[in-house]
């Protein structure tokens, strides 16, 4: 079922709004629908269409199509870049009301909604579309001289890339490989997160507005282990930029390498150490410890979830952390005054619970928090819980809790910090607290994370590559090689004398040589 209305949203004369899919152009709707859900207060935020593994490949054949046409990818990175930069002003001139809807459907306070599904994404469409204008797409190769050759070097668009995104930062990480994708010249099928589809959808309508040709962005809204799961394993895609669990990627990872080994990026989970020095600003690296483990309720790859604190100033630390979580405003996420949020739903909230559970059994201590904020009666809340007498082995210090949980463990040497922060499965990020630059600088040198942040944390910026060591991710995303990962180098030499390349490698040529070596 297809329409041409100019607008994801049907009201169907129902009491919520119903958001369809973007393919080729057009928005589809399925026969199934699901219920979007505001984690804060339980009731329905809209309804989504529920697409299936018809619609991703219909949407792949779109995406191939133009891609074959060179709709996109034949014109100049200036033309690309002028559509990403018209879609940005269109989605800034709408950032209270995307910030808004990605409180409602997500949960997180709407200060962070309008910096992450905002501002945020908002500044890396523009970063990518800088980054299409003056991108190296074809260069001329080195002149050898011993073997008497040049030629030129050509990054050219991979083809048909898939983006699968999750539900914490939807509208950002969305960005984060739509915008590479497009401005290196790809087309692109997006998966959102079932819970989370609003602002993928308003970017589709946005990016078609600006003069982006049908087909090449197509959004399917549907279940990950039937859309997702197709996408990864379809043989028509050439790229897959995953962001998601480590255990979800892994399976993406094995399935684009069977199908057809696509190329992938995964950006996957963490267990941030968060490194206080001896000599550290104590109010500022409290605050630091509370901005990195609590910010979206934890609900952030990147959180620093373990907190190591010098045996010398471990209990002065705790008390003050404490006493500063009282200031921690925990209510609604649309008033502007609320710091905390709810998690994204009854599972996770479960989980967590789960976990809390497991730390008393493994012989940590709750320091304060634990369970439900008291009074809350709707959505999924957890209060925030610092865990203390943690060890490094507990499972609560290695698996990924993804709620508002921080492990407090202690430490005597810098040396033993830095082997506690490196002994995990995990090398997403990490934070260095101290008055001394050079030390921090020095201790960063010596962790396994692929984002590092001196005296503060969650530091995504758009100028730095994001990504994770071991199992938190392979590949980059942002940075001045953003592109990269989203084109194919193509080497064309051009031999001037091919007499002389061939005897370089040591071939004896009859002579006279013959035609075919000319
Ligand atoms: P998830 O792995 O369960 O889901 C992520 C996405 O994958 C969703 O769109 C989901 O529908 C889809 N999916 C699920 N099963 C699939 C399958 N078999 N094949 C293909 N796709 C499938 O993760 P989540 O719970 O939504 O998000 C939280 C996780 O994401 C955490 O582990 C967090 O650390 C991680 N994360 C990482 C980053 C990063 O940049 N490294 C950023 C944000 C979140």
């Amino acid at each position: 079922m297809t329409s041409t209305i100019e607008s994801p949203v049907t009201s169907d004369n129902t009491a919520v709004p119903h958001y369809q899919m973007f393919i080729d152009g057009r928005w589809v709707d399925s026969a199934e629908r699901y219920e979007i859900i505001n984690p804060a207060t339980e009731e329905i935020v809209a309804t989504a269409a529920k697409g299936d593994v018809s619609h991703a490949d219909t949407a792949v054949a779109a995406a191939r199509r133009t891609f074959q046409e060179g709709v996109w990818r034949n014109l100049s990175g200036s033309a690309r870049a002028a559509v990403l930069e018209t879609t940005a002003d269109a989605l800034e001139a709408r950032s209270e009301e995307l910030a808004a809807a990605a409180t409602r459907e997500g949960g997180a306070p709407i200060y962070l909604s309008m910096g992450l599904n905002a501002i945020t994404p908002i500044s890396n469409l523009r970063y990518f579309a800088e980054l299409a204008r003056t991108y190296r797409f074809e260069l001329p190769g080195p002149v050898v001289g011993g073997i008497a050759h040049g030629g030129v070097v050509r990054r050219e668009p991979v083809g048909v890339c898939a983006a699968i995104v999750p539900w914490n930062f939807p509208l950002a990480l969305a960005v984060w490989k739509i915008g590479p994708a497009l401005a290196a010249g790809n087309s692109v099928v997006l998966k959102t997160d079932e819970k989370t589809p609003i602002g993928a959808l308003e970017l589709a309508r946005e990016l078609q507005a600006a003069g982006l040709p049908d087909g090449v962005f197509n959004v399917v809204t549907g279940d990950g282990e039937v859309v997702g799961a197709h996408l990864a394993s379809h043989t028509d895609v050439n790229k897959i930029g995953f962001t998601g669990s480590s255990e979800v990627g892994k399976k993406v990872s094995e399935a684009a390498s069977r199908s057809n080994l696509k190329r992938v990026t995964l950006e996957l989970g963490g267990k941030g150490p968060n490194i206080v020095l001896e000599d550290a600003d104590m109010q500022m690296a409290v605050d630091g410890a509370i901005w990195g483990f609590l910010m979206h309720a934890g609900q952030a790859c990147e959180s620093g979830t373990r907190l190591l604190l010098p045996a010398s100033v471990h209990d002065r630390f705790v008390d003050r952390l404490i006493e500063r979580l009282k200031d921690v405003k925990i209510g609604d996420p649309l008033d502007a005054t609320s710091n905390l949020g709810p998690l994204i739903d009854a599972a996770q909230r479960e989980r967590v619970l789960g976990y809390i559970e497991l730390a008393k059994q493994e012989g940590a201590t709750v320091a304060c928090g634990g369970g439900v904020p008291a009074g809350v009666d709707k959505g999924y809340w957890v209060e925030p819980t610092v865990l203390i007498n943690v060890t490094n082995d507990m499972r609560v210090a290695r698996e990924e809790i993804f709620g508002p949980v921080l492990c407090v463990l202690r430490y005597e040497t810098v040396e033993e910090a830095i082997a506690i922060a490196n002994d995990s499965d995990f090398g997403l990020s990490a934070g260095v607290w101290s008055n001394s630059v050079d030390t921090a600088l020095e201790v960063s040198r010596q962790l396994e994370a692929g984002s590092v942040w001196i005296n503060d944390f969650h530091m995504a910026n758009e100028n730095y590559a994001f990504g994770g060591f071991k199992q938190s991710g392979v590949g980059r995303e942002l940075g001045a090689n953003a592109l990269d990962p989203y084109t194919e180098v193509k080497s064309i030499q051009i031999s001037m004398e091919p007499d002389i390349s061939k005897r370089a490698y040591g071939l004896a040529l009859p002579t006279p040589a013959p035609a075919w070596s000319r």
